[in-house]
């Protein structure tokens, strides 16, 4: 790709001898002439950055919004779902590694305007910026993000949560709600070992300016069997977002799967996963779910008041809704947090790229 055809990069800074530092995510690269950031799509080109992914499609595909997972936000919507390549984290056990941690800039060349229209086309309700981390992807993500607003699309990200305060503060008036995803309940040694991130610290701060800025906001915690599944982090990490996000942000425990590099390490047992629900619900959140493990009855929505049964889910299809308009419990009436309306007839299941 030529020189003219790289957009401008944002959230940059010259230092010396020709070297930028880039802002956009907490690792805040230095990066020399010629070279990459750690994510491999930002690019000094002559003591300038450059974004390397502007428009570079990987995948667009209308998926459930259940799948991002956001159980509690435009509940049955559809969702058109982008990625490109490359990602800040170098997660061992990545699903999505193929496009994580692709350092060749490949995909299709598409134009903020024309996701957008793919979308309405298509009868999406909204736009997630998912799949790979989506921070690396920023500037299209924001131009996109802006036109989908004003044609009366939600804008969702699937996120590590590592973006840094003033590439948030830009993007939040776009971004209506996020699934924060911890791997390992936020233990620093395993960031470190097992995903080259030296320091997680700085997710609890973006997740505290998220919900500063009014985001909605659903978080996972990926639970690694063996090394990733340590009971005592995983309360600490529940503790923490109880007294700063509030007992009312939904809260799904996943299930690990072999993959990437950790193929040799087995799925994480269900017993453990109902172990941390247990837990998670017992310290005092009030929606708690228990991912990928289809037909698990921790997939649906409970009354946190009389237990009633709410919303009945297998996989990311809603089979039963019992909320009622105002999204209260229809037994005892009892508010329950979900944002947006539900919406029928989801029956689209498109791949575009
Ligand atoms: S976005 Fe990429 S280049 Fe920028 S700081 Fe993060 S990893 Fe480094
Ligand atoms: S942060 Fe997400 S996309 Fe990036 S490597 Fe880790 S699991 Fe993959």
């Amino acid at each position: 790709m030529g020189i003219k055809e790289l957009i401008e990069a944002k959230y940059w800074e010259s230092i010396d001898n020709g070297k930028v530092r880039c802002n956009l995510c907490y690792r805040r690269c230095i990066i020399g002439k010629d070279g990459t950031g750690v994510c491999g799509v930002r690019k000094n080109v002559n003591g300038k950055l450059y974004t390397l992914v502007y428009g570079k499609l990987t995948s667009a595909n209308i998926d459930p919004i259940e799948k991002k997972p956001l159980f509690h936000f435009n509940p049955g919507a559809g969702v058109l779902s982008i990625s490109t390549v490359g990602c800040n984290f170098k997660c061992r056990f990545c699903c999505n590694w193929v496009i994580s941690q692709m350092r060749n800039i490949v995909g299709r060349s598409t134009t903020p305007d024309e996701v957008v229209d793919w979308a309405i086309r298509y009868g999406a309700n909204g736009i997630s910026y998912t799949y790979n981390e989506p921070t690396v992807f920023y500037e299209f993500m924001l131009d996109t993000a802006k036109i989908a607003k004003k044609h009366g699309l939600f804008n969702t990200m699937v996120t590590n949560g590592y973006i840094t305060p003033e590439a948030l503060k830009e993007l939040a008036p776009y971004m209506d709600a996020v699934t924060v995803d911890f791997k390992g309940s936020g233990n620093i040694d395993f960031y470190r070992k097992f995903m080259g991130v030296p320091d997680p610290t700085p997710i609890y701060q973006t997740l505290i300016e998220m919900k500063r800025y009014g985001i909605f906001i659903e978080i996972t915690d990926l639970i690694v069997p063996e090394v990733g599944d340590s009971m005592e982090d995983l309360r600490k990490l529940v503790k923490w977002i109880i007294e700063n996000l509030g007992d009312e942000t939904p809260f799904h425990v996943l299930r690990f799967h072999p993959d990437y590099q950790m193929i040799d390490y087995p799925p994480t047992p269900v017993s453990t996963l109902e172990r941390a629900a247990k837990i998670a619900l017992e310290e005092g959140l009030k929606y708690v779910y228990i991912g990928n493990v289809p037909g698990h009855r921790l997939e649906h929505t409970y009354c946190p008041e009389c237990k009633a049964l709410l919303v009945r889910r297998f996989g990311f299809e809603i089979l039963e809704w019992n909320l009622t308009e105002n999204m209260t419990c229809p037994k005892c009436g009892s508010k329950i947090n979900i944002k947006g309306r539900r919406h029928y007839g989801r029956n689209i299941w498109a791949s575009l790229i």
